[in-house]
């Protein structure tokens, strides 16, 4: 499929799980007619204080930040993504109760945590009881590990941004549900237009599932780049799967050897 009709169908199943249906005939957009004079703002304006506004403003309403995001070729400043992130975390993520189930169950939401100018962003599954604790994703036992695979590639965790798929704790861990996952894929969608990475490296099934819009197992997907809107993705095993499976240690660094050659920094 084209690159650019995917694109196309990947927004509309954003709105779709948003609950937003269907969109009036007009010249503007729905999210251009409702919202304020301040994020009427031409996007063209250069003036960075006004940008930082209408990046806030844009945030701030249910329709604003499911307007297309910037795009790649236009780069945020650090405070742009700054803001952008706190007031999608603020205002949209701690208080969305899509998921009756994980919204009953959840101590907080659990965000991204990270280089907000990452080349790579890690994105894995869900939060486990540790991150539901703490707020943070990959705090736990997983999170450890991560951290050890992190420093053979010579990279320190904030030097990445890290987040999950789904916002709020699966009770008992259990896989994240195919609503739960259309619920909460345009949060994790939002983070990465706005950190706009180079690189994604997808930890487990659901990562790799949600990114790529696919079925197929992780096992098939890794050892090779896909692409996400232009951004090379690679997918590899998820370090709690490792903690079960020792064994796979070896799959997951010659996965990531093949992404540190790729991002120029090569390990051996
Ligand atoms: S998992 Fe995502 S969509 Fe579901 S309640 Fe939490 S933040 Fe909302």
């Amino acid at each position: 499929m084209q690159e650019w009709l995917k694109e196309i169908l990947d927004h509309a199943r954003s709105w779709q799980a948003a609950g937003i249906h269907w969109l009036p005939p007009s010249d503007a957009p729905p999210w251009k007619r409702r919202h304020d004079a301040e994020a009427e703002k031409p996007t063209t304006d250069s003036s960075s204080a006004n940008r930082s506004a209408s990046v806030s403003a844009a945030a701030t309403t249910h329709q604003h930040w499911f307007e297309p995001s910037p795009s790649p070729t236009v780069p945020m400043s650090l405070e742009e993504r700054r803001i952008a992130l706190q007031t999608l975390d603020e205002q949209q993520v701690k208080t969305c109760t899509r998921c009756t189930e994980l919204v009953r169950n959840r101590t907080q939401t659990v965000f991204g945590v990270g280089n907000l100018e990452a080349e790579l962003c890690i994105v894995g599954e869900a939060p486990g009881a540790d991150e539901d604790a703490q707020g943070e994703p990959f705090v736990g036992a997983a999170g450890q590990l991560l951290n050890r695979i992190l420093e053979a590639c010579q990279l320190k965790r904030s030097d990445v941004y890290i987040c999950n798929v789904l916002k709020c704790r699966p009770p008992g861990n259990r896989p994240p549900l195919p609503d739960e996952v259309a619920h909460c894929r345009p949060f994790l969608e939002r983070q990465l237009d706005v950190i706009q990475p180079k690189f994604i490296c997808c930890l487990g099934a659901a990562a790799a599932q949600t990114i790529l819009n696919t079925n197929l197992a992780i096992g098939k997907l890794r050892k090779k780049f896909h692409t996400y809107r232009g951004i090379a993705v690679i997918c590899t095993y998820h370090p709690a799967y490792l903690l079960r499976n020792p064994n796979a240690k070896r799959d997951v660094w010659e996965d990531m050897k093949m992404l540190m050659a790729k991002m120029g920094r090569p390990v051996s």
